[in-house]
């Protein structure tokens, strides 16, 4: 294929990027975003192995099962595991880079050394380009594989943000160092002892990128992972650069920016800063304080909840992530329509981290065909939560914890969350006395005005449509 053919598809390609990213913005056009996104990038793989100087098939075609032996299974994962997923395939974004930068530095310092009469391949420009890669890569790699381990809950990896003395002093003094080398080998990139010395940055951008994650909590990993994304679309850019690829280049900024804009919007939900999320160690937390200590859980029986809601004017759900894990979309869809059907209104309220990845909750209710337009953002229902009669709490736990509101010690403190607590009445379906994703307790559960519905989310809420149909028996 002839080199303004590959450029045109690489354009063509671009295109496609930013408009995938564009429909992605709204659930309704958000397939045909994925769409745009994976043709954009078949394009780009064809447009590239097309080119003349491409000629190591065998290798292409290896390469090729090898992201399908890793994709196929990748994509097959539930809905809750969807995070640590995409930290993976972060993990393998910023592998690919880091490999590559890697080989051209060490392909070129051949050339270089063979032929030190030619013009030299290892010139500064690509010198910047190839540490950039190389330290922002294998970052991405390690610090997104822990992240997807935390996310998973592996066993051997602590979930707790791990602290210790020093701690941003030897991260910042780690990330000096190797940035410091780096800058050296972009003056002396073939001297005798560059190459032994270029390992040194690969080990310290590793080292780097799980120093970076061990001391962030749990509440603040979706934000890390948005982060996490703008440096793998950051390497991909400087991949670009070492390659000469106009197409990397312009997907991996947008890429980058994207994530870069997500984490924002991430940190103004959670009230974070960025240094906060990064630096802060934010979720550091004390053991969840034994029961009586806190208060006494008042269970109750759906039948009486039942009850409570016939008598209500306005019910709000809130949704969490136990919804998710229980799957009841579509039960909750169903107590919708007998609430709906008895002239009480219904909102649901969605809060922008319920659940363990952004628009969550939106994705699991339109799967159940529930009505957007009873879908309430956060800041509008807060307003409406004291006129509340009912508030149904499915699932959801650090959403809800007032202690963002007022414990000023709670890793959580400063977190905007849905006010349930405000509401008149509020019943809350958990399976245990467990804490949520931060791992600390909740006093809405303990408050005067709430009854615990203890139970799987799915089968609590059928029963609940049950007792509201009439089909227990009871009613
Ligand atoms: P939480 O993780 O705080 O709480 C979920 C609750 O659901 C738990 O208390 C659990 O209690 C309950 N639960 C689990 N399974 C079931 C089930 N089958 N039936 C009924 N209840 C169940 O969820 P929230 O949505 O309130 O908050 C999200 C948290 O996740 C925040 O801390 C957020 O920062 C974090 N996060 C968010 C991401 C995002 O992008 N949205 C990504 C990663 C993390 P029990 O075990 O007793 O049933």
């Amino acid at each position: 294929m002839s080199a303004s053919f590959v450029q045109l598809f690489y354009l063509v390609a671009t295109a496609l990027f930013v408009f995938s990213l564009h429909w992605m913005n709204d659930p309704k056009t958000a397939r045909r975003g994925v769409i745009a996104g994976a043709t954009a990038m078949g394009l780009g793989m064809a447009a590239t192995w097309a080119q003349p100087f491409v000629n190591n098939h065998g290798w292409m075609i290896l390469a090729v099962l090898a992201g399908v032996g890793v994709g196929w299974p990748l994509s097959r994962v539930p809905l809750t595991a969807v995070p640590q997923r995409t930290a993976l395939s972060h993990a393998f974004g910023g592998l690919a880079a880091g490999l590559v930068g890697t080989a051209k530095y060490y392909s070129w310092l051949q050339h270089d050394l063979a032929f030190p009469d030619e013009p030299a391949e290892l010139v500064p420009f690509r010198m910047v380009a190839i540490i950039a890669e190389v330290i922002l890569g294998f970052l991405t790699f390690t610090g997104s594989l822990l992240a997807a381990g935390k996310l998973q809950e592996v066993k051997w990896i602590p979930q707790r943000p791990v602290t210790y003395p020093l701690q941003n002093v030897i991260n910042i003094g780690l990330l000096v160092v190797a940035v410091g080398i780096g800058v050296w080998l972009v003056f002396e990139p073939s001297s005798a002892i560059a190459p032994m010395i270029f390992p040194v940055v690969i080990v310290l951008a590793l080292l780097f990128g799980v120093l970076l994650i061990i001391p962030i909590g749990g509440a603040d990993m979706p934000t890390v992972i948005a982060i996490l994304n703008a440096y793998a679309g950051l390497a991909a850019v400087a991949m670009g650069f070492v390659l000469d690829n106009k197409l990397l280049i312009t997907a991996g900024a947008l890429d980058g920016s994207s994530g870069l804009i997500l984490s924002i919007i991430m940190c103004r939900a959670m009230n974070r800063s960025f240094m906060n999320v990064l630096f802060g160690a934010f979720g550091s937390v004390a053991p969840p304080k034994a029961e009586g200590e806190q208060g006494e859980y008042k269970p109750d029986t759906v039948e009486s909840a039942a009850q409570i809601m016939e008598q209500a004017d306005l019910v709000v759900i809130v949704p969490g992530y136990g919804l998710a894990v229980a799957q009841a979309q579509h039960k909750v869809r169903e107590l919708y329509d007998q609430l709906i059907k008895r002239g009480i209104t219904v909102k649901f309220a969605i809060h922008p981290v319920a659940g363990r990845m952004p628009g969550h909750m939106n994705v699991l209710l339109a799967e159940a065909d529930i009505p957007y337009t009873d879908l309430a953002e956060m800041d509008d229902i807060n307003g409406e939560m004291p006129q509340c009669d009912v508030a149904l709490v499915v699932g959801a736990n650090d959403v809800v914890n007032p202690a963002a509101r007022s414990d000023e010690s709670s890793p959580i403190y400063g977190m905007p969350i849905i006010d349930a607590d405000k509401a008149r009445t509020v019943f809350a379906i958990k399976r245990s006395k467990n804490p949520g994703f931060a791992g600390i307790d909740n006093a809405l559960y303990f408050g005067d005005q709430t009854w615990m519905l203890f139970g799987d989310a799915k089968n609590v809420i059928g029963e609940l449509v049950k007792e509201l149909s009439g089909e227990s028996g009871m009613h």
